[in-house]
């Protein structure tokens, strides 16, 4: 038995050194024969090893579209009249933009929505600052939505989001410093980025509502939209009140004893939206029933019913630009602010803001 174990033990012994680390065997076997061949090979070896491990680097660090974009220039600041305090104010670009986000779309809203918001509410900021700003107060820009753009500061957001005000803040802010600094320019200047809340399914060309025709403003589907609040709405008023609206901006009008028979047909853009109607033998356009009526949008049916007049309007506001409840739905859908812009606004590219020399 004793024997037996040692020559199995003498069996074993030479296996030894196999067990020795692969460097040592080739370095002590051929270290005194071919040293030079040993060397290119660990070289190859290395290098070979640095390139893949470059090649695996760049693979999963591909550049996103934002890396591509020049870097943010946060030291731009704006003068901001305050039509409520009747105050002006010089501030950060971004905390005006900040500002704005928060008057101008729900908080609700995706984050790649806030984001095209943002960077829309910092172009039409930008367009302002250095095309001569607001004529009130000599300032850039004014915080009336009617004028210039909404605009609700921290107090504000604060009163307006109450319990939520440190969530909405945080997801309002992440939109804007991921954005921060980038405007939508079109032909190397930055566009008037006009949006809206509803569509209804299709934008307009802006020239169908405002008087000149802008290449990025064109007419284009939007996807979506149907479950949104505003997307159709009915208002009724009594016949009494519809005429006499209507006799307001054109006393000529003569009114069949069935009215019905005095509501004509509409001429319509492509949209659906109404550019004339005839109603009482004269002609109205969309923007001025839109106006008397305080409908939703200039994309309506008129209906005669028993004793009233049924409105029924299809999306929310002037249908130019972007779509905010559109923009919504794609980032709900996937699409990243990027492509929401490129969406709403033809034809325009994304980039750093140009800081105008002093
Ligand atoms: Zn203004």
């Amino acid at each position: 038995m004793q024997k037996k174990r040692r020559r199995m033990a003498m069996r074993i012994r030479p296996a030894r050194p196999m067990r020795r680390s692969l460097g040592m065997r080739l370095g002590a076997g051929r270290k005194t024969r071919m040293p030079w061949l040993w060397d290119a090979r660990r070289l190859a070896w290395m290098l070979g090893g640095c390139v893949l491990l470059m090649g695996l680097f760049a693979y999963f660090r591909l550049p996103k579209e934002d890396d591509t974009l020049p870097p943010v220039a946060s030291n731009v600041t704006i003068r901001v009249y305050n039509h409520r305090a009747d105050t002006v104010e010089t501030l950060p670009l971004e905390t005006y933009v900040l500002g704005v986000l928060a008057g101008e779309m729900p908080a609700s809203y995706e984050l790649e929505a806030l984001k095209a918001q943002a960077v829309a509410a910092r172009t039409y900021a930008y367009a302002k600052m250095i095309g001569g700003g607001c004529d009130r107060k000599d300032t850039d820009i004014c915080t009336d939505s009617s004028h210039c753009q909404a605009y609700c500061d921290q107090q504000a957001r604060k009163e307006k989001w109450g319990g939520h005000f440190e969530t909405n803040e945080a997801k309002l802010i992440k939109a804007v410093n991921e954005t921060a600094g980038q405007v939508i320019y079109y032909d190397g200047k930055p566009i008037d980025a006009l949006f809206h809340s509803t569509s209804g399914g299709r934008t307009e060309d802006v020239e169908n509502v405002y008087a000149n025709a802008l290449p990025y403003l064109r007419g284009v589907e939007s996807e979506g939209e149907e479950g949104a609040p505003r997307f159709e709405r009915t208002m009724t008023f009594s016949i009494q009140v519809f005429k006499e609206k209507l006799e307001k901006i054109n006393p000529k009008v003569k009114w069949n004893r069935n009215i019905g028979k005095s509501i004509g047909k509409a001429k319509r853009f492509d949209s659906g939206r109404v550019d004339t109607i005839e109603l009482g033998g004269q002609t109205f356009t969309g923007k001025q029933v839109r106006s008397a009526f305080g409908l939703d949008s200039t994309n309506f049916t008129i209906e005669a019913q028993n004793q009233t007049i049924a409105i029924t309007t299809r999306g929310y506001g002037h249908g130019v630009g972007m779509s905010q409840v559109g923009a919504d739905a794609m980032a709900k859908d996937g699409s990243g602010y990027r492509d929401i812009l490129l969406h709403y606004y033809t034809g325009v590219e994304i980039a750093a803001i140009q800081i105008p020399s002093p």
